[in-house]
C-alpha cells in the first residue's frame, strides 16, 4: 500500500528531527544532590581543552528545549521533586545520563537521613558514567557512547 502525500511528507519531517536531534542533541545539567566535584569535571568537559560542543552537545538552561539530562549526584529528599519536573517538561524522546559514583549508587552519601538513592530510583537511566568524579574524557566517552547507541536506535 502506497502512503499519501501527507504521511511521506510527515515520515521526512520525523526524519530530519531525528536526524537533527542526534547529530547536535542539547543537554541541560542538573545536580540532584552532588558535592559538586562532579559538576565541576563537567564544566571542564565544556570548555575548549575538551570542547564538547564540537561533537555537536549544546547545553542550554531549559528542560522544554533539552534532549539529554545530564545528573549528577545521588537524589536527595529535598531534589526529587525538581528532578521530575524538569525530567517532565522535556519533550519526548529524551535520554537521561547519570555522572558520577553517587548518581549511579548513592556513592558515599549511601545511608544518609536526607538521601533518596541512586538517579534510577527514580527516573530512567539511559547512560551511567561511573568516577569519583569521572574525568571529562570519561563523560565525553559516555556521551559519545549514548550518540552512537542513538544512531544504532536504541539507548545504551
Ligand atoms: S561521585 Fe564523587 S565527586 Fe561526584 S558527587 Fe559523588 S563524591 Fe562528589
Amino acid at each position: 500500500m502506497s502512503l499519501s502525500l501527507e504521511q511521506t511528507l510527515t515520515q521526512a519531517v520525523e526524519g530530519i528531527k531525528s536526524w537533527a536531534r542526534i547529530n547536535s542533541p542539547w543537554a541541560i545539567h542538573y545536580n540532584s544532590g552532588s558535592c559538586n566535584g562532579c559538576d565541576i569535571e563537567i564544566l571542564a568537559t565544556l570548555t575548549p581543552r575538551y570542547d564538547l560542543e564540537r561533537l555537536g552537545v549544546k547545553l542550554q538552561g531549559s528542560p522544554r528545549h533539552a534532549d539529554i539530562l545530564i545528573c549528577t549526584g545521588p537524589v536527595t529528599r529535598q531534589s526529587r521533586e525538581r528532578l521530575l519536573r524538569i525530567y517532565e517538561q522535556m519533550p519526548n524522546p529524551k535520554y537521561v545520563v547519570a555522572v558520577g559514583s553517587c548518581g549511579i549508587s548513592g556513592g558515599v552519601f549511601q545511608g544518609c537521613y536526607n538521601i533518596i538513592g541512586s538517579i534510577d530510583e527514580i527516573l530512567p537511566v539511559d547512560a551511567y558514567i561511573p568516577g569519583c568524579p569521572p574525568r571529562p574524557e570519561a563523560i565525553m566517552d559516555g556521551v559519545i557512547k549514548l550518540l552512537q547507541s542513538l544512531k544504532k536506535g536504541g539507548a545504551s
